[in-house]
């Protein structure tokens, strides 16, 4: 419990930091973007070499705002637009960007729970989670393998939830993402959240991806959780909370199942 209560003030203390830095970085950002689209126009169709060069500074300006849009997810200021969301749709609708992600070594396998609460969260947002840790699974299996996606609805009373998870007890919408990778020992899992923790090549890796997720999961009211085995593989839980128009209609269910003249 200690260790993860340090856990969560460290990532708060790098959160306020890396956000500040990411928003001004943004809005410098913003100011090369604009002037560099001015030049472009400015230089028509007459002079295409410069207009190869704008277009480079472009896609480098490009790459650098995804970079800060991932850091100010993790450091939970980039606006959110949540809605009433069914993972077991959302899932789905993805498979085809995730097939296409993952190459044709590594198989693709979704278990979704019938009866799925649902959950409240940013859609692109969550795609973007999916996405990223879609990536991490296919990195972790360069030999090829299986990354399985499965939808859970997940009850946690008090003792269970406090005493062996750190989350707190509640009615989650879980969605597990697994690979049969190369797995991660305890010390990399103790800093894979990390922002710019990475293990991978230079220009590979970005040590933001994990960020992003921890950010999003926690800006949603959630929780995130890795559980590794090394050699065996990775299984990433995310806990999205139910949305609680669910418990409302359950509610109004169960006195509309009343007998009558009760
Ligand atoms: P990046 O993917 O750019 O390195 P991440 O924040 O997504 O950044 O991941 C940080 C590190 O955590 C990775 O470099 C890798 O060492 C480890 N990691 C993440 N996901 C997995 C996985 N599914 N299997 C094994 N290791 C992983």
């Amino acid at each position: 419990v200690e260790e993860a209560l340090r856990q969560s003030q460290k990532m708060e203390a790098v959160g306020q930091l890396t956000g500040g830095i990411a928003h001004d970085f943004n809005n410098m950002l913003a100011v090369i973007v604009g002037s560099l689209d001015l030049l472009n126009r400015r230089l028509g169709d007459e002079d295409a070499r410069a207009k190869r060069y704008v277009d480079a500074a472009l896609e480098g300006a490009g790459r650098a705002a995804t970079l800060t849009q991932r850091l100010l997810a993790f450091s939970r200021q980039q606006p959110l637009n949540p809605e009433v969301l069914d993972a077991n749709k959302l899932v789905p609708g993805m498979s085809e960007l995730l097939i296409h992600s993952l190459g044709t070594d590594v198989r693709l396998e979704t278990v979704l729970a019938a009866g799925l609460w649902r959950t409240h969260a940013d859609r692109n947002q969550l795609e973007n989670v999916v996405l990223n840790l879609a990536v991490n699974a296919r990195d972790a299996m360069p030999e090829g393998g299986r990354l399985t996606i499965e939808t859970q609805n997940v009850h946690f009373d008090d003792r269970y939830a406090a005493a062996h998870l750190g989350v707190p007890p509640g009615h989650y919408v879980l969605i597990a993402i697994s690979d049969t990778g190369c797995g991660m020992p305890p010390e990399i899992i103790a800093k894979a959240f990390d922002p710019f923790f990475t293990t991978k090549q230079v220009g590979k890796g970005t040590g933001l991806g994990l960020s992003q997720v921890y950010g999003f999961v926690k800006q949603s009211g959630g929780h995130v959780k890795i559980y590794s085995e090394l050699g065996q593989g990775t299984t990433v839980k995310i806990y999205l909370p139910r949305f609680i128009g669910d418990e409302i209609e359950a509610e109004q269910l169960s006195i509309g199942d009343l007998p009558l003249g009760e």
